[in-house]
Order: structure tokens, then sequence, then C-alpha cells
């Protein structure tokens, strides 16, 4: 029955990121709890603008007048299903606020969750028609056509007979115009009903009940010992693709729901794959709902309405799916933890793995960390004790590891070899060829930092006091990114004096008509932003591959997660260098995960793969460490790197990024923001300034400025002073004109 309302606007201006009181009109008074959005009238005209409700209070000190009335609220049905729970959010979103640096209002709008009224949703379904001797004589027809998106479906219909549509086009490859073409011959029928509810109604089967080995029991009996005691615990399973995790998240969520809390899996969508969410439904059927980015932002809301009256026990998405209303959360499981997706890198510019912690501890939940290659963030508080550290060791699905063999492209430089195919791998990609096997070249590009490397002996060129690779310049200098060392390109290498001293410049592009050229018969697809920036593009290309409609496949990143070819048994990394010299301090944790994973993906099927890694750089640590598949080796020797130079996770960092259309005005602050540092604490290890790695973009000018320190909240003391410090320019009427935002903890380059 509250009178005054504390409103956060929803606008992005750090002078009005602060409560304002409004009245709260009488019809209002039974429905508005903290959470609540508001439509209110702001400014002098009184425009109509959105807020959030923050606290609710009886007395106000202002004068009457002076205080405006709600103007109406946005939607019917709002606000979380308990007070406490929209109190809880809005306390994340203080805490995120505190430690990342950010607006209220931003951070406001990532905690808080859409919650538009759902319009119903169409659920489609597909379903098999035939009966099975029917449907097994069509898969003969299939068979024999080389229909092989057909195939797949059809057989995957006949083990499982109905079968969500999405699901279908997005993880089983098959396209829609296929799936036409089959209903259409009446092998199968897609139903759609409108429905206010799941947008997956797969039927829980009775899922074939897999006894858990020794050590799969031993975690998932450990997480709910902790969660039983009331112990707020994070536990790390550290285990290869294929030792049992996923079933051990499903054992766990299992056990909380039975105890009647609920359970949010996060998994980098790309990661997820058929098998994956086929089990989930399989055991939670009707209560678990999948979150992904082709759901519309009604049918986003819907899901989020279902959490909020207790409709569903899991749900399972991206990073976002975190902010899922559940009141009564127990557990959070992040699998892939390590994966890039899980940091936002807009503000909040938050680390979905740090929020979960903070969230499972206000609501008395456990979280639970899974990967192959965990980040040395989180292995470091493993290590420590911060984490509860769990290994699983064995491939519990058979299928060896694949050999991994490392091509030295120095020698091939040496035997006159000057393509990006080295001997080794062009005789492999002839012999697929030759079996009909398929094969993935993989380049592992990062975007913009071009280094600088020599062809003949591999050396590269870094900063003499960050250890990272310089970056070549559109004027031929060198320059580092973190404290904005100069010096002049050069012309041959220091090391050995070879002129082969260059920056690397093939791309997907260029590899797909090399190989084209090369292997004249071949059939060559491409997956890369260009050839995917069209909706839908990127499954199509996928589900041809799939459909062995090509023998190769080139592209970036995008190709190495997740993806389950059985076809494939040649993977080849391309240049493993390019990763490795991205010129910031993850890049070798980057590309000792990439190389790790890619060779993954080699030899699912039965017949065991083979991996190659070209590199000017054999010797390196990363690929030496990524080849024998041994990540404590890597650990151990990366964080000597790391504690030398004091880079997280063995100190932390904070990145103060400025960006300006007036280049002396960005630089300028930043030199401002250094000396104030070393004004504060004359011993703080202020690194820069420095121009960005992306130095200019749409005519900002972009400058970062790093600060070191074992002691977080010694930065966040930092980043709080530096804001005071903007504040008081602006008031004292000279507003520097720079964006400033704040990143703790880079993951990757600004
Ligand atoms: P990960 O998530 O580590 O890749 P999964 O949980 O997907 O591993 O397990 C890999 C394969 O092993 C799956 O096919 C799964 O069905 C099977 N599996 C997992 N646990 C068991 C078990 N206890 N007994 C038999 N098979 C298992
Ligand atoms: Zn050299
Ligand atoms: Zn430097």
């Amino acid at each position: 029955m509250s009178k005054f309302a504390e409103v956060i606007i929803d606008i992005a201006y750090n002078k009005l990121d602060r409560p304002f009181t409004y009245r709260v009109p009488e019809r209002m008074q039974q429905v508005l709890q903290p959470g609540s959005l508001v439509m209110v009238p702001f400014g002098t005209h009184n425009g109509i603008r959105k807020g959030y409700v923050i606290a609710l209070k009886d007395t106000c000190d202002l004068p009457p007048e002076k205080i405006k009335e709600i103007a109406e609220l946005p939607v019917s049905d709002s606000g979380y299903s308990e007070d406490e729970d929209g109190a809880t959010a809005i306390g994340l979103a203080a805490w995120m606020k505190n430690r990342y640096g950010s607006t209220m209002a931003a951070a406001l709008k990532t905690v808080l969750t859409s919650r538009k009224p759902g319009k119903p949703v169409r659920t489609r379904e597909i379903e098999l028609k035939l009966p099975r001797e029917e449907a097994l004589a069509q898969l003969d027809v299939y068979t024999r056509k080389h229909q092989v998106a057909r195939e797949r479906l059809l057989w995957e219909l006949l083990e499982v007979p109905r079968l969500p549509y999405s699901l279908v086009v997005s993880k089983l490859h098959v396209t829609a115009q296929t799936i036409r073409a089959m209903a259409a011959a009446g092998v199968i029928d897609v139903t759609e009903e409108e429905s206010f509810r799941n947008p997956v109604t797969f039927k829980k089967a009775e899922a074939a009940h897999r006894e858990l080995s020794g050590a799969q029991k031993a975690i998932v009996d450990g997480v709910l010992a902790d969660f039983d005691a009331g112990r707020s615990t994070v536990s790390l399973i550290h285990g290869i693709t294929g030792s049992g995790k996923t079933e051990v998240y499903i054992s766990i969520i299992r056990g909380i729901c039975a105890r009647g809390r609920k359970a949010i899996m996060l998994i980098p969508e790309i990661a997820l794959t058929y098998q994956t969410l086929l089990r989930f439904y399989q055991y939670f059927g009707e209560k678990v709902s999948v979150m992904n980015s082709s759901l519309s932002e009604s049918e986003k809301a819907d899901q989020w309405e279902r959490a909020r009256r207790g409709e569903i026990d899991v749900i399972i998405g991206p990073r976002s799916a975190l902010f899922t209303p559940f009141s009564d959360l127990g557990v959070i499981v992040i699998d892939e933890e390590h994966e890039g997706s899980y940091k936002n890198e807009s503000m909040p510019k938050y680390h979905t793995r740090e929020v979960a912690q903070e969230l499972a501890r206000r609501k008395n939940a456990c979280v639970v960390l899974g990967s192959a290659t965990p980040s040395l963030d989180t292995y470091y508080k493993a290590e420590h004790g911060e984490y509860r550290l769990y290994k699983l060791t064995e491939r519990l699905t058979g299928g060896t590891l694949p050999d991994v063999e490392i091509a030295d492209l120095r020698q091939e430089l040496r035997n006159g070899n000057r393509s990006i195919l080295s001997e080794q791998l062009q005789s492999l990609l002839e012999d697929r060829l030759a079996r009909k096997e398929q094969a993935i070249l993989f380049l592992n590009r990062r975007g913009i930092a071009g280094f600088v490397s020599c062809r003949s002996c591999g050396t590269v060129i870094k900063c003499p006091h960050c250890e990272v690779s310089l970056s070549l310049h559109k004027n031929g200098r060198l320059v580092c990114h973190y404290c904005g060392y100069e010096r002049p390109g050069v012309r041959e290498c220091p090391e050995c004096g070879s002129p082969y001293i260059s920056g690397f410049r093939a791309g997907t592009e260029q590899i797909e008509e090399h190989l084209k050229m090369r292997f004249p018969g071949a059939r060559v697809l491409r997956l890369d932003a260009d050839t995917t920036s069209k909706k839908g593009s990127y499954d199509r290309i996928l589900s041809a591959f799939a459909n062995r409609e090509a023998d190769f496949l080139v592209g970036t990143q995008m190709i190495v997660k997740g993806h389950d070819f059985p076809g494939v048994t040649l993977v080849g990394i391309l240049l493993a260098d390019l990763s490795l010299y991205a010129g910031d301090y993850r890049a070798a944790e980057r590309t000792f995960q990439l190389l790790t994973q890619a060779a993954g993906r080699a030899g699912r099927g039965d017949t065991p793969g083979r991996v190659v890694i070209q590199t000017y750089q054999p010797e390196n640590y990363a690929v030496q460490y990524a080849a024998a598949q041994d990540y404590e080796g890597f650990y151990r020797e990366e964080m000597r790197y790391r504690s030398l130079l004091m880079y997280p996770p063995a100190a932390h960092m904070l990145c103060v990024q400025l960006q300006s259309m007036d280049e002396d005005k960005a630089e300028g602050l930043a030199g401002q923001l250094r000396e104030l540092f070393v004004r504060d604490d004359p011993n703080s290890l202020v690194i820069g300034p420095a121009q960005a790695s992306l130095s200019r973009i749409r005519d900002q000018y972009r400058y970062v400025l790093y600060i070191k320190d074992e002691n977080y909240d010694k930065l966040v003391r930092c980043k709080d002073r530096a804001e005071a410090f903007l504040a008081y320019l602006v008031k004292i009427g000279r507003d520097p004109q720079v964006q400033v935002q704040f990143d703790f903890d880079p993951v990757s380059p600004f």
C-alpha cells in the first residue's frame, strides 16, 4: 500500500542515473512491486519514459507539488511472484553496477526480465506418420537415393516418433524445404497448435536409465551434499568431451528438482547438440524450456512468465537465461564455462560465472561449472580451494582420441613450399577425397590485430614490456595495445636475418580458392562471417556439409564448436600462430582451448581421426600441450607467465576504455586518469594509455588504460575514483566529451 516509489529512469545518460521519487496512483498500489516496470513523466516537458521501481515507501520529504505521478504500467501482469524476488534482482543489479562499473539503469535492464504479456505461441512438431514397417522401407529408399537429410530425420523419428520442429531444423540441420517435401509425400506430419505454453511439447519418454560410474556418482553426491547442508558452493567438473559431464548435470538437476527447487542450465548456443537437448527433453519433458536466439521477444517473455509461475523446472539457454525469474532457484550449471560468450561485452561488462556465484549466494543455491579446458581463472580458483574440483578422466563413448601431429611451416618454406598447405596436410586431404571422407580446415583468425612473424624461424615481434605481440598498423609501425610502445616495422628478422618476415594476410576466401585449384574435383564449402551474414545461411551451410554435399569445409572458429559430423576424419588447423599472437594476454589460453576442441572434432564416428596443426612455432608450449592433450601441463606453464607479468588470474586487471570523436580529448582524458591513479597511490601499476586494438570505429577514437592489482577491491576503488572525477568535470562545466567504460579482467581486447 505504499504511496511513493523510487524509480530509475531507463536512459543511457550517467548524470540521470539516480532514483527519482514518484507518487503511486491508487489503482496501482496493489500491484506495484520492486522490479516493476513503469511509465513515468520525466523532464521539463514531461515526456513519458520507461523506468524501474527499485523501492517503495510510505513517506517522502519532498514538497508534494514537486512529486509527479506514475503514468501507467506498461503491461497488465507485471512483477515478480514474490516481493523478495524483485528485491533480489535489484540487489543483484546494484552489485553488478558496483563491481563492473555501469549505470544502474543498464544493470537493471540486464537483470529485470522482459515481461510483455505473452501472445499465444505457435508450437510446431514433427511426427512420424508411417507405421514402423513402412518407415523402415522408406528409410531404405532414402539411403539408396542418397537423400541424406531425409534419411537422418527418419532415422531419428524411428527412435523418437515426435520431435520439436525447431530442434530438427537447428540441430539436425534438416531444412524447411526438406520437411515440406517429406510431409507432402506423407512420411511425416507437421502439427501446429496455438497455446500459451512451452514451445517444446516433447512427450516425456521413459529415458534409458543409466547407471552412473563411480566417479560420476561421487560428483553428484558431493554437490547434493553441499546443497543439503545449505552451503552455496561452486564446483568445477574438469573432464574431456564424452567423459559424462552432461549425464552428471542431469543427475544433479534431477536431485535438485526432487528437493522442490529449480535449475538454470547455461550452455553456449552453438555448443548445444541435438543429442544433449534430446536427453534433457527425455528426462524433464514439458518441465524443460529452451531459450535460444531464434525465439522472439514475446516468446522469451512467455518462457519467463512460465518460470515465474513455477511451471517449469529447468531452463536451458545462453548467458541471458541466468536471469530467469525462478523464485526457488537451486542450482546453476554452466557448461563449457571457458567460452568467451559468457562475458558480456556491453555495459555492464559482467562475467556470467561471477554473477552466477553471486546470485547463487543470494538464493542459497549451488553452482556447477564444467569444461574440458577450464578457463585459467576457474582452474586457479579450484586449485586455491575457492571452488571444489572434480575430475572425469575416462571417455565413456569409446572412440579413441585423434592422432595429433604438428606441421612445421618453417621446414615447408625451406623445402620450397610456400603455399598455405603443408605437404602432410595436402596428402591427407588427397587421401580423404579418395576414401570419400570429409575434412574441416580451420582458420583461427581473430579479425583485427595483425602480428608480424618470421616465416623462416617463427620469431614474432613482441612488446618488450608486456610480452604480447605487437600489431602492425597501416602506417607500417608496430604498436603494443597495452602500454602504447611503438617501433618501426622490420625488413628482416632480428633473430635470423631472414627477409621472410611479414604480416599474415590470407583469409578463408583465398584458402577456398587455393583448395579448389589444388583439388579440382573437390567440393568445398566456406563458413565465415561473409557467407553467413544472410539469415539462415549458417544452418544451410552446415546442413549441406552434414548431408555430405561437400568434401571440405573451410571456416573460422564458428565451425569448431559442438558440431558432430560423423563423416569428418581430418581436421586441419591452418595456422595456430594466428590466435597465439592476437596481441593480448589470453591469446595462448584461447589457442590451447581452440586447438584442443578442434582436435575433438575429428573422428567422432568409428574411424579414428587425424589432426594436423600447422605452425611456424612448433615448439610453442600452447601448441605442444594441445597436441599432447595435456591441460595440467599447459596450466602450469601459462600460470608462470601470468604470475611473472601480473596478468589475471595471478592478479586483477582493470581496463579503462575511452572513446571520443575527438582524438585529443580521448587521449588527454586517459592521461589525466593516469595521473589521478598514480597520485592516489604512487606504487600502483598503471599501464598506458595506448591506442585500443581497434583504434577507431565509426569515427570514434579509442584509447585504453590498464591498472593491475592483486586486490580486486582496489581496482573497484579506482573505478569509483574515475567516475567521481568525471562527474566533477561535468559539474564544473568541463564535460570531457569522452565516453568512458570499464572492463574488469578483460577477456577480449578492446
Ligand atoms: P560430456 O558431457 O562430458 O561430453 P556426456 O554426458 O555427453 O559427456 O556422455 C558422453 C556419452 O557417454 C553419452 O553418449 C552418454 O550417454 C554416455 N554416458 C554418460 N554417462 C554414462 C554412464 N554412466 N554409463 C553409460 N553411458 C554413459
Ligand atoms: Zn627469423
Ligand atoms: Zn606493451
